[in-house]
């Protein structure tokens, strides 16, 4: 439930792309791009790239993971979830969000 794009996080490998990004084939936001996450965010499987649109959504569903900078406007990930319930928490906040902007390296 509230998930927009559930293929975000089983896709990574879609074939469609816009200006060379990949873009999902669910509902055709180009999905996060590493090469553009915040520099905040702390080392590992999850982050926040530059097309947060600061909608809260992901500090709300994962507090324990998500922070806002509050100077620029954006969330980001402070914390790299272990627990196969903090893992989930995480996923269910990118898969909620409406840009496309959490990335999930796991499959990388
Ligand atoms: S849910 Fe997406 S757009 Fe909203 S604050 Fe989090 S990363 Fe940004």
């Amino acid at each position: 439930m509230g998930s927009k794009c559930w293929l975000a996080s089983v896709e990574k490998t879609a074939d469609l792309t816009r200006g060379g990004n990949p873009v999902c084939p669910s509902c055709l936001s180009i999905m996060a791009q590493v090469e553009d996450k915040w520099p905040e965010n702390i080392t590992g499987r999850f982050f926040v790239d530059e097309q947060c649109i600061d909608c809260d959504l992901c500090r709300e569903l994962a507090p324990d993971f998500f922070r806002r900078n509050d100077e620029q406007g954006y969330s980001y990930v402070y914390n790299q979830p272990e627990s196969p319930e903090d893992i989930g928490d995480c996923q269910e906040a990118l898969e909620s969000c409406p840009v496309e902007a959490i990335g999930d390296l796991k499959e990388e």
